[in-house]
């Protein structure tokens, strides 16, 4: 068998002796000697040296057979994980109301919001109707997943989010599914009374929560008070106590969105939460890059992919986060498959949560099935950029945003550098953590 280097090897160190290369396609590490890899560079596969390590390396993604059109293959991984019909679980991203009691001037949805209706009982019963035909038709689904989006969803806690999730559960008990939801939300809605239903009784293991930083930038980025702020921490940290005491194994996930003038503001937020009692490990911290999207201008305050990417390993020091290294992925995000779908108030079908509320971009209808029209084929079918099949770190990004990138033309600015990356496996390995698809040869 005839064998060439992959495409996909990244040297991330490398010494007169050594070298680690990481291949982004198998998301594995190794590490070879330099003689070794000097052999494999110059295609001498035939060394009685090399011979014996072939297998090896094969496995590992270093070396791959001499026809492999590695590209074809991640197109057509993309293709079969996008349109598989044979998917164990199926997912639904619910916006019962697009209205929201925050104005954050950076929200993707803008006048969107304005749409002040709520989800009717004729919505949720279709949605229950269509889950239920959905269940009966495709005996190999497994897990059903509910993200509740806005909007603020929990506007709709008593009209809609408690009904739908009573018959979802229900419905899943008597089919055997395993039902998790998770909930997108500024969380000032988010008290007390709310947390034996959602989160003891009705399997929500994800809230995901905003913040710009301590109470003056909150205050002012989300066009709201100083008082909403204390609030909004209050209920986290009660809600974190409480998982904490009923031993709920669900996460609070703080997002921080980030620009160049708000991170330092950003570390002193997360120091004044940790230092609290109530604060426990079921909060995570992650860093969110604010950036233009199809509804904003771009603020002079937006940092670029070099900004952000120092930024974030910073942070990623700051708070001793475990190290690790991207994993290689099939598409970028589940949206762009056909076992996701997002629901809007009137029932309506988008293909992604960033569509909520733009009638030209709907698909269909809870009611009436899925519209093949022409935004569905733009947005499932569009081609990966040029640059992107030229990129080694495609395993990895696929692309990006598919939604940015059909907004914005496929003019977009990339996820990812590798410098940033190579960085993060350095990180990696000097934290000395292995693990099975991370072995080091
Ligand atoms: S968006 Fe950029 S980093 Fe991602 S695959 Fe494309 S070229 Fe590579
Ligand atoms: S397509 Fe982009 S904006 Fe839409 S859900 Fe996926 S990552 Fe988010």
């Amino acid at each position: 068998m005839e064998f060439k280097l992959s495409f996909y090897n990244i040297v991330v160190q490398e010494n007169a002796d050594k070298v680690v290369i990481w291949n982004t396609k198998k998301g594995s590490v190794v590490e070879l000697e330099q003689t070794v890899w000097s052999k494999l560079k110059n295609g001498d596969f035939e060394d009685k040296n090399i011979q014996p390590l072939l297998k090896a390396l094969q496995k590992e993604g270093i070396v791959v057979v001499h026809d492999l059109d590695e590209v074809e293959e991640i197109i057509f991984r993309a293709k079969l994980r996008q349109f598989s019909n044979n998917q164990t679980s199926f997912g639904l991203v619910i916006a019962p109301t697009l209205s929201c009691n925050y104005h954050c001037p950076y929200c993707f949805e803008g006048d969107v919001k304005k749409q002040k209706e709520i989800m009717s009982a004729e919505v949720i019963d279709s949605i229950i109707t269509a889950l239920k035909d959905k269940f009966n038709k495709n005996k190999q689904i497994k897990h059903l997943r509910i993200t509740w989006f806005g909007g603020e969803p929990l506007l709709t806690y008593d009209k809609v989010m408690v009904p739908l999730l009573e018959q979802v559960i229900t419905l899943c008990k008597d089919k055997n599914i395993d039902f998790r939801s998770s909930i997108i939300t500024n969380g000032y809605f988010l008290t007390e009374d709310k947390f034996e239903f959602l989160f003891l009784n009705h399997n929500v293991k994800y809230v995901q929560i905003t913040f710009d930083g301590t109470e003056k930038e909150y205050a002012l980025r989300k066009g709201t008070t100083v008082e909403a702020y204390h609030r909004v921490i209050k209920n986290i940290l009660s809600l974190s106590q409480y998982l904490f005491s009923n031993n709920i194994n669900a996460k609070i996930a703080i997002r921080l969105n980030v620009d160049n003038e708000n991170y330092q503001d950003i570390k002193k937020f997360v120091t004044i939460l940790r230092s609290n009692a109530k604060f426990h490990d079921n909060i995570t911290f992650n860093l969110a890059r604010l950036r233009q999207y199809d509804f904003c201008e771009e603020l002079d305050s937006f940092s670029s992919t070099d900004e952000y990417e120092d930024i974030l390993y910073d942070f990623e020091n700051f708070t001793n986060k475990k190290p690790s290294i991207i994993e290689p992925k099939m598409v970028f995000c589940g949206q762009h498959c056909m076992n996701v779908f997002s629901v809007g108030p009137h029932g309506e079908f988008y293909k992604c949560e960033h569509d909520f509320g733009i009638k030209e971009h709907a698909v269909g209808n809870i009611s009436t099935g899925l519209n093949y029209n022409k935004y569905f084929a733009e947005f499932m079918y569009q081609p990966l950029p040029e640059k992107c099949l030229r990129c080694q770190i495609l395993p990895v990004c696929m692309g990006g945003c598919p939604h940015r990138r059909l907004m914005l033309k496929q003019n977009i600015e990339c996820e990812h550098t590798i410098d940033h990356l190579k960085r993060s496996v350095i990180r990696y390995l000097k934290g000395g953590e292995t693990n099975e698809s991370h072995q080091r040869s």
